[in-house]
């Protein structure tokens, strides 16, 4: 059947857009349906890490597990739309930062032919540093040492870093102990500001709770960028 230019689907799951009319679709024209929007279960809490605030957006439930796996896992590179939907002021909001990505493998990126997060990242910023990478593909959860964690992280052009505020990007929070070692590089530089954002928090109760120490119940968490 013939489709024209204005045929629109949800990235999700592929009903007509057109038949929305909300006034949030007139106004944001977002890439998927009201029904899967409502999916998202935003929780916009913050969590503070090493003085630094860390805004976690969705609760880690099935339909993000699911959708971040179709993403990453199967490389279905459009859906990397769809992640933000729910915060379309973040373009404004961010919009004097400078956004740092947590890097994934280099043999995952070139199996996808993406880097997931920095394809996130530009879905509400034209400013990414992409300077942040990974060494290799060292499994933290076999790490014992804490301190060493920062050596898998390393950093290039980092001068662009100082003077800026900079937002630390992450699809998922697990141990924490990347975006630890990621705040701490990005440190060096004497940036403005730092923030963190990510998208998710599977454990997101045991950085709530402030009673129980990061130094040591995170190391049995695994973290998978
Ligand atoms: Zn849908």
């Amino acid at each position: 059947m013939y489709k024209t230019a204005e045929t629109r689907q949800c990235l999700i799951c592929h009903s007509d857009l057109n038949d929305d009319t909300s006034l949030y679709s007139c106004f944001y024209r977002p890439k998927i349906c009201q029904r899967c929007l409502q999916k998202f279960k935003v929780i916009e809490t913050e969590v503070i890490l090493h003085n630094c605030s860390v805004l976690v957006l969705y609760e880690y439930n099935e339909f993000f597990r699911k959708l971040l796996y179709q993403y990453k896992a199967l490389d279905d590179h459009a859906l990397k739309d769809v992640f933000l939907s729910c915060f379309p002021e973040f373009r404004r909001k961010y919009r004097d930062y400078l956004i740092a990505v947590i890097p994934s493998s280099r043999q995952d990126n070139i199996r996808r032919g993406f880097c997931p997060n920095e394809e996130l990242a530009k879905t509400f910023s034209n400013h990414i540093f992409t300077g942040i990478y990974k060494i290799n593909n060292y499994k933290q959860t076999r790490q014992k040492d804490r301190s060493l964690v920062k050596n898998v992280l390393r950093i290039d052009d980092g001068g662009r870093l100082s003077g800026k505020k900079v937002l630390i990007f992450d699809d998922v929070m697990t141990s924490s102990n990347t975006l630890q070692a990621a705040v701490s590089l990005v440190a060096d530089y004497h940036p403005q500001h730092i923030e963190i954002l990510v998208l998710s928090c599977p454990h997101i109760q045991l950085f709530l709770d402030k009673s129980v120490s990061h130094y040591h119940i995170y190391d049995n968490i695994e973290d998978n960028n």
